[in-house]
């Protein structure tokens, strides 16, 4: 899943609506990734903070 730098995060939630299999979901304000996430990537260009990084493994 990818990663998503919650420092950065301001909770737009532009990553939850592009993100085709409910992946990314909002905790307390802040986007989190799940295991739903089939690091498609669609997400990270469209966080205006650059918060999301693809899972480097
Ligand atoms: S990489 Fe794709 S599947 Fe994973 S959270 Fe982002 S939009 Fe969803
Ligand atoms: S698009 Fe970026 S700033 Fe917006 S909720 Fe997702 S991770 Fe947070």
């Amino acid at each position: 899943m990818v990663k998503i730098d919650a420092s950065k995060c301001n909770g737009c939630c532009a990553c939850i609506g592009i993100c085709p299999v409910d992946g990314v979901r909002l905790v307390g304000g802040k986007a989190v990734s799940n295991e739903q996430c089939v690091e498609c990537g669609s997400c990270i260009p469209s966080c205006p903070t650059q918060a999301i990084t693809p899972n480097e493994n």
